[in-house]
């Protein structure tokens, strides 16, 4: 019985080491055509309006849209603060 559970044991051991390492592979795959599809993308630079600090649209914490234009923030704090009151930040 005993001889049982300890084949058991080691049989989820190695499923469970296989799924991870098969995980792993996958995450170690995915970095480098994330990294080529971006390069594919332009970037685009744009001003926070809050703190007024030029981030990559695609690096934002937040974005928000008022007045048909969306603006993007480097914090979500940023982005609640100009949600407050957007006239404030945009003339
Ligand atoms: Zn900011």
């Amino acid at each position: 019985m005993k001889r049982g559970i300890v084949v058991l044991l080691a049989l989820v051991l190695g499923t469970s080491t296989l799924a991870f390492s098969a995980a792993q592979e996958a995450s170690q795959k995915k970095k480098p055509e994330s990294k080529a599809t971006a390069g594919q993308k332009a970037t685009q630079k744009v001003k926070d309006p809050v703190c007024g600090m030029e981030i990559d649209t695609k690096e934002a914490a937040g974005k928000s849209t008022y007045k048909g234009k969306t603006y993007y923030f480097c914090a979500l704090s940023e982005k609640e603060q100009f949600e407050k009151d957007p006239a404030k930040y945009v003339k």
